[in-house]
């Protein structure tokens, strides 16, 4: 593992970002718990998404689908059929990997140093994980875990419809879990076996204009997202997929990569999904699933442009862009809005029974408007230095002079400077700072 990744990786235990799955008991390849730091960063990605996807805008709505779906589902969306990476095995140990992952694969040549690697023919793997539903395990109630969400949305689509004021051109968002039988996990959280997905599915006018003009648009707007919230530009690039890689009903398709320790690596894609999804479900359920436009009277199954991003592989590129190392200092330079804590709240010493008390009285009232933390361990050089590994944009502390003039010191993670606040106004400022 490269040197930042290790770091980034070693923090995340230490801190309580990250841990391996069911650690206790040796762990479960490809599953990660989220500590306490790890829970707030997650919650404020999704929460930040939810509010620009559906709170701020009037033209998308949200649903939230079960994981278990009727079987059919996945055979009418392709997934029973399709849903497979390449395969190969190595003849030395008999280790699996996917045949379109030349670096993983090369990297495995290596580790035999001194044997010559031969590799089975590629052979179709199906990601689906299977559960059995009822009391009798079989054929009837084998079920599949999604393995994507996006079919939640696509067989609600009538439904919100019917139970909306959504008209042409509009968006159903959706955020939740999925499951891959991942063949070779790795790279951390990045390829894990169960993640979560935030997506939405934008419905639009099934024209060749209207889907070049919202393919188009949804790329700016999620790229303009994630430099938004401080990933940093030159970090970040599209890569359009070849012909050949895509679909076959794939109209055209992007992903956004990060420059990740390990190479230009996707974290979310835009796709032109055409009619494939809609027309597929109306087929395999018989239901109608077309639209029909209240103006002209028109009936069509519009055109999907979707927008699938990774929630954990979004988290761990924010974390590995804000991991910051500065004159002896480590921290994480998270924007203010994702950071799990926004402030902490310090009484200079911990045996001063006024400071402390004041400081409890500021944590009290803060605590009902922000995420904040009060700590009096150790001095105030260590309590820096354990906020600002864990991203706290902003420390407060309540000194002597706190209790003559009613002023704390507001110290900024990234520049370290700092400001006398008045107590008062200390959620003005906060609000201020974290826009
Ligand atoms: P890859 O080629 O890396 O397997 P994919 O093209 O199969 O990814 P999509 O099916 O487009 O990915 O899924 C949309 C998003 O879901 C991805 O951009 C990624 O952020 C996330 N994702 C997919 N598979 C995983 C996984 N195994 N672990 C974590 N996140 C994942």
């Amino acid at each position: 593992m490269n040197d930042l990744m290790e770091k980034v990786v070693a923090l995340c235990k230490r801190r309580g970002f990250i841990y391996p799955g069911s650690e206790i008991y040796g762990g479960l390849a490809g599953t990660w718990d989220y500590g306490p730091l790890g829970v707030e960063l997650k919650r404020n990605i999704k929460q930040e998404w939810w509010k620009e996807m559906v709170q701020l805008r009037e033209d998308i709505v949200g649903v939230d689908a079960a994981i278990m779906m009727n079987p059919k589902a996945w055979v009418a969306s392709g997934h029973v059929e399709a849903f497979t990476d390449p395969l190969v095995e190595c003849k030395i140990c008999h280790l699996r990997f996917r045949a379109d992952k030349p670096d993983e694969i090369s990297e495995h040549e290596d580790f035999h140093k001194d044997e010559k690697v031969e590799w089975t023919d590629p052979q179709k793997f199906n990601l689906l994980v299977k559960a059995y539903l009822g009391v009798i395990e079989g054929k009837e109630s084998e079920i599949y875990l999604r393995g994507e969400i996006t079919n939640g949305v696509h067989v609600n689509f009538k439904n919100v419809l019917d139970s909306t004021r959504v008209k042409i051109p509009f968006g159903i968002a959706q955020i939740g879990k999925a499951f891959r039988n991942e063949i070779t996990p790795g790279n951390f959280t990045f390829r894990s076996r169960e993640f979560e997905q935030m997506e939405v599915q934008f419905y639009i006018r099934p024209d060749k204009q209207e889907g070049e003009k919202w393919f188009e648009y949804w790329k700016k707007n999620r790229m303009d997202w994630y430099v938004s919230l401080g990933m940093r530009k030159e970090n970040l690039r599209f890569r359009d997929h070849a012909d050949t890689e895509r679909a076959h009903y794939a109209k055209a398709a992007t992903d956004i990569e990060y420059n990740s320790p390990w190479g230009w690596q996707e974290f979310m894609g835009i796709h032109h999904r055409g009619d494939w999804d809609l027309s597929r479900h109306q087929q395999y359920s018989g239901q109608n699933l077309s639209y029909k436009d209240p103006q002209t009277g028109e009936e069509f199954i519009p055109w999907d442009i979707e927008t699938s991003a990774g929630v954990d592989r979004s988290l761990l590129f924010f974390l590995i862009d804000g991991y910051t190392e500065e004159n002896g200092r480590i921290f994480l330079k998270l924007h203010p809005k994702l950071a799990p804590y926004k402030a902490a709240i310090f009484p200079l010493l911990a045996n001063k029974p006024d400071l402390v008390k004041l400081a409890h009285k500021i944590y009290g009232d803060l605590k009902m408007n922000f995420m904040v933390i009060f700590d009096d361990r150790g001095n105030i050089g260590g309590r820096y230095a354990s906020q600002d590994e864990a991203g706290t944009p902003f420390c407060i502390t309540i000194d002597f002079q706190s209790l003559e003039d009613n002023s704390v010191t507001v110290r900024d993670r990234d520049t370290t400077k700092q400001d006398r606040v008045k107590i008062v106004d200390l959620k003005a400022y906060l609000d201020g700072k974290i826009k």
